[in-house]
């Protein structure tokens, strides 16, 4: 074995409470990759040696005392995006405006995975505020994707996805506004989950939509994304809108997909997709079928205007989320003559171009005698989107399609054409917006050998139908054990 991390997450929970390894084996490891890929990767923003390794040592006491139950997370290293925040870590969000900022206190996603033994041992990289689809945004630099150093990784949750894709941790917490968790894990080839919106607190996550913002997990299978899953699940009193209904474990005992409807929208097949991506999704959706599951068409008609309407929304509420970033209360300060002069200089020189142009696109759209025109329209389209979703889970239990219209671009393909980039999301936004939950994992190859991404989505607290219908697929296929080749191989 040339790594822990070929082990699951599962096999790394069994391989330390039978004592075939010790967790300080096991960061240590991790460490060790990260050293050797980081320079050519950049998924990291924070790394934690240290104390990370000082973790490793109480919880293989507590290995060896027996005391575990308790502890399904025991001595297993894991790496949370940089909008969460970690007590005494720093926490940036991708921008120079948080530069050195140390939150007081740590997300209550991230805490309960501390709770049950899990060490975090570093923040990883993100678009500026998590708004990007491609890490490009980032003011620390990019991260480039393990399966083609060339290609981007995927974003904003970008660094996470690479992270576990490049096997430097077994898992890693993203976040989900509008695909920042599924479009990344399509792009390296990893299994990803944007939980129903109110699933996961939201508490100590760094706001950009908050009425779309979710915390999801990155894994290599259904199986370990659950494990993480279920327990950072559940109501927060910290966050008003985690929502009281029982977290649904997966139990993975089925073995086909007998009785599961799955229903396949005829607009999430568009012209301009990549040919081989239309192919290898319909195949994904013929072995979903062969597994059992009933395949019919169903139709979310107003597809077409999630991404307007998101592109409406997300920057208005972001505009709002981002007035406290002044200077005064948070990170570094440029000092001026005027207090208002030190707003705008610390915001005009701290914010990067697509903060910026957010902002700017939330403000207009929020302002009087816009807001009906526009905020109050796409509140109303938003609505008539989460009627298809509403209208389509009558008929199916689960919705397949692509996550992304094509495999990973080129760094720079993008650059300066925002329109452009807002097109990768087209095939998420719409299930961000009706509060569903998703998954995406990997179902095969383009020519050039990147990953490509199946999307699932189900209606809203049915993660456990996603987690147990990708497993059944992840058994039946071997798409999300390959591993990218420059990173298997000590070539670099
Ligand atoms: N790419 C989308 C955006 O830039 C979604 C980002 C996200 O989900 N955080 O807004």
């Amino acid at each position: 074995m040339s790594s822990f991390f070929e082990l699951s997450l599962k096999g790394l929970q069994t391989g330390l409470r039978d004592s075939s390894f010790t967790s300080r084996e096991l960061v240590t490891d991790a460490l060790e990759r990260i050293a050797k890929f980081e320079p050519h990767l950049h998924a990291f923003l924070y790394i934690e040696s240290e104390p990370a390794l000082r973790q490793a040592d109480e919880a293989d006491k507590r290995l060896a005392s027996g005391d575990k139950q308790e502890f399904p997370l025991l001595g297993i290293p894991i790496a949370i995006k940089d909008v969460l925040t970690v007590e005494h870590m720093p926490a940036t969000a991708g921008s120079k405006i948080l530069e050195g900022f140390i939150p007081p206190y740590t997300a209550t996603a991230v805490k309960r995975l501390q709770t049950a033994g899990a060490i975090v041992i570093g923040k990883t990289n993100t678009d500026e505020f998590a708004m990007g689809s491609s890490t490009e945004n980032s003011a620390y630099g990019l991260t480039h994707n393990p399966w083609d150093k060339s290609r981007v990784p995927g974003g904003s949750s970008g660094g996470s996805a690479a992270a576990v894709a490049a096997r430097l941790v077994p898992a890693a917490l993203g976040t989900d506004t509008g695909g920042s968790v599924r479009q990344p894990a399509s792009y390296c080839g990893v299994t990803g989950l944007k939980p129903t919106y109110g699933r996961v607190s939201r508490y100590g996550l760094i706001a950009f939509g908050s009425s779309l913002d979710c915390v999801g997990v990155f894994g290599r299978s259904a199986e370990d994304v659950a494990i993480i899953f279920e327990i950072m699940a559940g109501p927060d009193p910290s966050d008003a809108t985690s929502s009281d209904t029982a977290v649904r474990t997966t139990k993975f005992e089925k073995q086909d997909l007998n009785g599961i409807r799955i229903g396949v929208p005829k607009e999430y097949f568009i012209e301009g997709m990549q040919a081989e991506v239309q192919e290898k999704i319909r195949a994904a959706i013929s072995q979903l079928e062969s597994l059992g599951a009933k395949i019919q068409d169903v139709s979310l008609a107003h597809t077409e205007y999630a991404l307007p309407v998101y592109y409406i929304l997300a920057p208005a509420e972001a505009s709002a989320n981002l007035a406290r970033f002044d200077g005064m209360r948070y990170g570094p300060r440029v000092n001026a003559n005027s207090l208002f002069e030190v707003f705008s200089k610390t915001r005009g020189e701290k914010f990067g171009s697509e903060v910026k142009r957010r902002i700017m696109l939330g403000t207009y759209a929020l302002s009087a005698g816009y807001y009906d025109a526009y905020y109050g329209q796409a509140q109303k389209v938003r609505t008539l989107i989460k009627q298809d979703f509403e209208t389509a889970f009558k008929e199916v239990d689960l919705i397949a399609c692509p996550s992304t219209p094509r495999t990973a671009f080129e760094i720079g393909a993008h650059a300066g054409d925002p329109i452009s980039m807002y097109l990768e999301d087209v095939f998420t936004l719409p299930a961000s917006l009706a509060g569903v939950p998703g998954i995406s994992f990997p179902a095969g190859f383009d020519e050039l050998g990147l990953p490509i991404g199946m999307q699932l989505l189900a209606p809203e607290f049915r993660e456990d139908l996603l987690l147990q219908t990708t497993h059944i697929y992840q058994q039946a296929t071997e798409w999300h054990k390959q591993t990218p080749p420059t990173f298997d191989a000590e070539k670099i």
